[in-house]
C-alpha cells in the first residue's frame, strides 16, 4: 500500500478540547484508522470513561478489563492492556472501562500524578508493538486524566467543530496547555488543528473555519472533515469509517487528513538529524 515516513522518535498526539461533541473520540479512531491504513502503526490510548474510541476499533472493554485506568494507578503494564483492533494488523488501543470514572480523584493523592500515563507508555513499556504514533483521546474536561495525556505527548491536536461558539474554550484550553509546557513537559505544544462537522451548505461553517484559520495559521490542517451520517453510524457497528465505508466522503477526508498529519513527520525528522 501507501506508504509514509515513519517517525525518528514516535510521535505522541492528546486529541484535547474541553468541549463535549466536538469531535475528539471521532477525529482518534478516524485518524488513528487512517495512519494504520498508510502503512504506519498506530496505538489509541482511549482517557474517557464512556470508553467511545474503544467501542469504534471493536476492542472489548467491559468493568475489569485491563486498561487504561489500571495502567495510571499501576495495577497492569502497557503490554497487558494493549489490544489489536481486530480491523487492521497496525491498529492497537488501551481500551476505557467505567472504572475510569473515579480516577480522576483516585489521582489527587498518588505519587507522580501527572506524569504517571508518561511512564506507563514508555517505548520499552508496549513489548515489542513498535507504534509509530501514539493518539490519546481525552474526556472532555481539563483535570489530571487530560494533564496525564498532556504530559505523555509532544503535540496537542484541537478538534474544532464548525459551528456556534466554536473558539468558546479554547482560550481555556490554551492557557492549561502553556501551564502544562513552563511546569511539567517543555515539549508540548499545539501542532495540529481540525476542523469537524463541517457543512459547506451554511455561511457559518465557512465563517468558523475562516476565524479558525486566521487563529491558529498552518497548523490547521487543509483537510476539513464533513458533517456525515456515516462517520456517525461506523461506531454503531465497532468500526471506524475508514473500514465501514471506505469510499465515504467522511472516510476520503479523514485519509487525507492522516496524510497530511503524516507527511509533517519529514520535516521532524530531518530536524532532529
Ligand atoms: P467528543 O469526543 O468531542 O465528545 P465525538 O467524537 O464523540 O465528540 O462526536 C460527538 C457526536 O458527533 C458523536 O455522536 C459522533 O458520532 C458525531 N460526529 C462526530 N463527527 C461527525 C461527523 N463528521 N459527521 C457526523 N457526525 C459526527
Ligand atoms: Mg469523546
Amino acid at each position: 500500500g501507501v506508504s509514509m515516513p515513519r517517525p525518528n522518535r514516535r510521535r505522541v498526539l492528546t486529541i484535547a478540547n474541553q468541549k463535549g461533541g466536538v469531535g475528539k473520540t471521532t477525529t482518534a479512531v478516524n485518524l488513528a484508522s487512517s495512519l494504520a491504513v498508510l502503512g504506519l502503526t498506530v496505538l489509541v490510548v482511549d482517557l474517557d470513561p464512556q470508553g467511545n474510541a474503544s467501542t469504534a476499533l471493536g476492542v472489548p472493554h467491559h468493568s475489569g478489563t485491563p486498561s487504561s485506568y489500571e495502567l495510571l494507578i499501576g495495577e497492569v503494564t502497557a503490554a497487558e492492556a494493549i489490544q489489536q483492533s481486530p480491523h487492521s494488523d497496525r491498529l492497537y488501543c488501551i481500551p476505557a472501562t467505567i472504572d475510569l470514572a473515579g480516577a480522576e480523584i483516585e489521582l489527587v493523592s498518588m505519587v507522580a500524578r501527572e506524569g504517571r500515563l508518561k511512564t506507563a507508555l514508555a517505548p520499552a513499556a508496549l513489548a515489542g508493538v513498535d507504534v509509530d504514533f501514539i493518539l490519546i483521546d481525552c474526556p472532555p474536561s481539563l483535570g489530571l486524566l487530560t494533564v496525564n495525556a498532556m504530559v505523555a505527548a509532544q503535540e496537542v491536536l484541537i478538534p474544532i467543530q464548525c459551528e456556534y461558539y466554536a473558539l468558546e474554550g479554547v482560550g481555556q484550553l490554551l492557557r492549561n496547555i502553556e501551564l502544562v509546557q513552563s511546569h511539567l513537559n517543555p515539549d508540548l505544544h499545539v501542532s495540529t488543528v481540525l476542523l469537524t462537522m463541517y457543512d459547506g451548505r451554511t455561511k457559518l461553517a465557512d465563517q468558523v473555519a475562516e476565524e479558525v484559520r486566521k487563529h491558529f495559521g498552518d497548523r490547521v490542517l487543509r483537510a476539513v472533515i464533513p458533517r456525515s451520517v456515516k462517520v456517525s453510524e461506523a461506531p454503531g457497528y465497532g468500526m471506524t469509517v475508514l473500514d465501514y465505508d471506505p469510499g465515504s466522503r467522511g472516510a476520503m477526508s479523514y485519509l487525507d487528513a492522516g496524510r497530511e498529519l503524516a507527511a509533517r513527520t519529514a520535516t521532524m525528522n530531518a530536524q532532529e538529524t
